[in-house]
């Protein structure tokens, strides 16, 4: 039984899929930049989320976008003298390469939000419909959020009136937490050829409202999980929710899951103290994938995880143990019958699973496992036996070992 821990609940709450195939979606990268190794955190335990769910034998949707408007894409391009989609393809390439790289799935569908104005103008046309949603005076739309009475139900924060009305994309925790923030945003001079025209004017949609419209098209008004960092609860996927409860009266998801961030070196990673890493540096530097990988999973995903360089060297150290006993495993002829081994360790390493994904447990069962059999000399039926349970734990965890 897998149990996963519920935002929205703040409780460790028993998956039960809400129809055939588990609809997944997650909040993908800003393709401006490259993507910070704490945005890889969130990906990397996304992908096995999905690989866990189809060892245990449910299929799988799973969507992803690519947030390629917003309002920092369009300043960087600017600034940069591209134009939006020459930056966005850009970054978009670099992403799906790093996402190879550390050997993650790719998502059935990767949306673009340049792609879905058609679906956003929709969506909104509807919250304006049901009264959740005003033309300001500047000709924008705004979602009204006092007219949400389950505001605030998932970031649990104390709220308090902002200002009036809210344009730009992001906010901060502690200022404007009541306020009406943009759906549809009136053209500016500064969105220079970054525009529609559409029925609710010249303009362009808000962050908030792309994920509302993508994963309504492409998972329906209700699927199964939503997955992102926390620093997506608030605001952008309390907006989600109210958008979605605008449209169509429901909370499009029934279980919201967060990773934690990383630390570096102990501290908050941040451009300004120099502890910034981007995957894309490391793989660069040479570090191993599949030891960042390793590391990135040594702690559940709900617990903060210190990232170092030393960290990855260690990470790095344990793979090559495991591989070259992996190795030993393909042509062992001993006498040892150890077929006992590998069941109890695939147990102890679905236990750790089925309680909410904690790869820090599952990384140490396989350990143990590949420490067990170095001391041993299995013969050849538990040597198969064994070779079998790395393999399973492989398919799910994605390290390539094999
Ligand atoms: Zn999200
Ligand atoms: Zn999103």
């Amino acid at each position: 039984m897998l149990k996963l821990f519920n935002t929205l609940s703040r409780k460790k709450e028993e998956f039960t899929p809400l129809g055939d195939v588990v609809g997944i979606y997650t909040c993908g990268p800003s393709v401006y930049q490259y993507a910070h190794i704490g945005n890889f955190r969130t990906f990397v335990f996304e992908d096995v989320l999905v690989r866990y769910l189809r060892f245990k034998g449910f299929r799988v949707k799973r969507v992803m976008n690519l947030t390629d408007i917003e309002d920092k894409a369009i300043t960087t391009a600017r600034k940069k003298g591209k134009t939006l989609q020459e930056l966005t393809e850009y970054y978009a390439r670099i992403f799906f390469e790093d996402m190879e790289e550390l050997n993650l799935l790719p998502a059935d569908v990767f949306p673009r939000a340049t792609q879905h104005v058609p679906e956003i103008i929709e969506i909104i046309k509807k919250m304006m419909a049901n009264g959740y949603a005003y033309r300001g005076k500047d000709g924008s739309v705004y979602y009204e959020v006092s007219k949400f009475n389950d505001w605030g139900e998932l970031s649990h924060l104390k709220l308090k009136p902002g200002k009036k009305k809210i344009k730009r994309d992001e906010w901060g925790e502690d200022s404007a937490i009541l306020s009406d923030f943009a759906l549809w945003k009136s053209y500016e001079l500064e969105d220079g050829d970054v525009f529609w025209e559409t029925e609710l004017g010249k303009g362009r949609p808000g962050w908030h409202i792309e994920c509302s419209a993508m994963s309504t098209k492409h998972l329906g008004t209700r699927f199964d999980i939503h997955v992102g960092g926390v620093d997506n609860i608030y605001p952008h996927h309390e907006t989600v929710i109210a958008q979605n409860f605008g449209a169509y009266g429901e909370n499009p998801s029934k279980y919201w899951i967060h990773a934690r961030h990383l630390m570096i070196d102990g501290r908050k990673m941040s451009k300004s103290a120099g502890n910034f890493f981007t995957l894309h540096d490391l793989l660069e530097k040479k570090y191993e994938p599949m030891a960042i990988k390793y590391l990135l999973f040594s702690k559940s995903y709900r617990r903060r995880l210190n990232f170092t360089l030393e960290g990855i060297k260690e990470a790095g150290e344990k793979l090559e143990n495991i591989r070259g006993v992996i190795d030993r495993l393909k042509y062992a002829n001993g006498i040892d019958d150890a077929e006992k081994i590998s069941m109890k360790a695939m147990k102890k390493f679905q236990i750790a699973m089925d309680d909410n994904l904690d790869t820090g447990k599952a990384l140490k069962a396989m350990e143990e496992l590949s420490h067990a059999v170095s001391l041993i000399q299995p013969d050849k039926s538990s040597s198969e036996n064994i070779l079998k349970t790395f393999r399973t734990m492989d398919s799910i965890l994605g390290l390539r070992f094999f």
